[in-house]
């Protein structure tokens, strides 16, 4: 089982060992990134494995290697001396380990490390991504007697994710070795460290001033509890969401990794950000990813993959699930039923007969919604940015239609008992804003924000400042998300977890 590893990237080593005691119970060992401390605590390290009281890594990464350390080599050659230097290490401890590069070569370091009892652990970072030479970067890396190699890769787009995995197939004959993939892309790397045979995974403290020492690290308690980093074993079967960068962010694992552990499977859902559809449906290939969800921006980009689709995914033009079927990829849509089932709730209506309603946006989100709407029997409207894709959309359900023009004010006007938002303005961490900040609410209207975070958006703000009946996307999310679990599984998502 891979050994979670708590980067400490504090200023002194008092901040460390203040964030170490917070995590203490939920890592194995710790990483000592000396690159960080102040000038004045580097005469210290010596003390920190005895204090730290767990396993403990020695690290003075340099600025080419993506570290903070920009001192010389001359110095960090004394930091690595003074480090290791216990005459005494029968009764006090040593680091168990240090973190050194390939090309750093001092007989010196190496002989005081043997004989004191910590490890080398010999590092090559890929900071542009995997080198077309890899097998004989790693052939050269792995090559030395005694040291452990360890491969960290900021992964510039899912083929280096997908390199990553192939040079580890079916095992390197190494027994011991780290591989991380950095940056977003590299994020299912860190979850799947046992599949790569990596012997850790890092973890980093969050908290204010706490910056992970390499982008993408996750948190021990999100590891062990959303991921089940204890119990995962390269066996399991794999489940994830292909999506953009903020994919990273997204609810879907907690949900479906909760209905797993509930239910005793032994499966894993993770995000897996993509830059594009084809990279990612290699590494599927590759890794056998038996079923996932698909979101922004790749719901109507995954189409041209599938071998077939269903009723929906072919009425909506969108399809956020797909489930492989030996080398078939068969696509379902289960946000239309999500929304449907979610708005017939937060409305208390079965049928949407005679109910005028306008959706803002004709995005995947916006198709779903159509779909639903018209299904319920309501009279719609789609108001959008794009012109063309809002007569696109309207046309396809004999609906009414404006762009963001002056004809959506009188629009919205008639069509205004429930207005459905289905744009990304208001999500959290992107752009901000309110899609209909032109429209003055009367409070009789009903909102239903497509958006889950932040709970509240601006315009469900003014809304409900304006006595209207408001909603956000929580309930759809959920809905389309238990309705998946049946398609991955052919099982009921679990009752007892309640989702909130
Ligand atoms: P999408 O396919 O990318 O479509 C986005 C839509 O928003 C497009 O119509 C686009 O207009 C419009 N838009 C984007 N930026 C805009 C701006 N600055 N001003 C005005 N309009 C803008 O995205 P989607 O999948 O439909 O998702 C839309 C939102 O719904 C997202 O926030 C997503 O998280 C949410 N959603 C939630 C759930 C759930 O389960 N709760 C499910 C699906 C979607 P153009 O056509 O002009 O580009």
């Amino acid at each position: 089982m891979a050994k979670i590893c708590l980067c400490l990237t504090g200023s002194t080593i008092a901040q460390d060992l203040a964030a170490l005691e917070q995590y203490r119970d939920k890592v194995d060992m710790v990483e000592l990134r000396a690159d960080y401390l102040e000038p004045g605590e580097l005469f210290h390290v010596r003390a920190f494995p005895e204090k730290a009281g767990l396993p403990s890594i020695l690290t003075v990464r340099r600025r080419s290697d993506g570290g903070q350390f920009d001192l010389g080599e001359g110095v960090r050659l004394v930091i690595f001396a003074r480090g290791l230097a216990f005459a005494d290490s029968d009764t006090r401890k040593n680091f168990s380990y240090i973190d050194i590069e390939y090309d750093f070569d001092i007989p010196s370091i190496q002989e005081a490390a043997r004989t004191f009892g910590t490890r080398i652990i010999r590092s090559k970072h890929c900071m542009q991504g995997i080198p077309a030479n890899i097998d004989s970067v790693w052939r050269n890396l792995s090559a030395r007697p005694y040291e452990i190699p360890k491969l960290a890769v900021r992964a510039t787009g899912l083929s280096d994710v997908d390199a990553m995995f192939r040079l580890f197939e079916g095992g390197d004959g190494k027994s011991e070795r780290v591989v991380v993939g950095m940056g977003e892309y590299g994020f299912c790397t860190r979850v799947l460290a046992e599949r790569l045979g990596s012997m850790l995974v890092y973890a980093s403290a969050s908290g204010e001033g706490i910056e992970p020492a390499a982008p993408g690290q996750l948190e021990p308690e999100r590891l062990l509890s959303i991921y089940r980093a204890k119990a995962y074993k390269a066996e399991w079967d794999l489940y994830g969401i292909l999506g953009g960068p903020a994919v990273i962010h997204s609810l879907s694992p907690e949900i479906h990794n909760a209905g797993f552990s509930a239910l005793g499977l032994e499966s894993l859902y993770l995000p897996f950000p993509a830059d594009d559809v084809e990279p990612f449906i290699s590494l599927a290939r590759r890794i056998d990813i038996k079923a996932f969800s698909v979101t922004v921006p790749y719901k109507e980009k995954i189409l041209p993959y599938l071998s077939r689709r269903s009723p929906e995914v072919d009425a909506i033009g969108a399809c956020n699930t797909v489930v492989r079927h030996v080398s078939e990829l068969i696509g379902y849509n289960t946000d239309a039923h999500g929304f449907s089932a979610d708005l017939r709730a937060f409305l208390g209506m079965e049928s949407l007969a005679g109910v005028k309603a306008t959706i803002i946006g004709a995005g995947g989100g916006a198709k779903a919604a159509a779909y639903a709407l018209s299904s319920l029997g309501a009279h719609v409207c789609i108001i959008n940015r794009s012109m063309s894709k809002a007569k696109h959309l309207a046309e396809v359900y004999g609906f009414e239609w404006s762009g963001l023009t002056e004809r959506a004010s009188e629009m919205i006007e008639r069509y205004n008992d429930l207005i459905v938002q289905a744009t990304p303005l208001g999500l959290e961490g992107g752009q901000g804003g309110d899609p209909l900040e032109w429209y003055e609410f009367s409070g009789r209207e009903a909102l239903y924000e497509m958006i889950y975070a932040p709970p509240e958006t601006p315009v469900m703000r003014r809304a409900r400042a304006a006595g209207c009946r408001v909603t956000n996307g929580l309930g759809m999310l959920h809905a389309q998300a238990t309705a998946q679990f049946s398609l991955f599984t052919g099982l009921d998502y679990p009752r007892s977890i309640h989702l909130a």
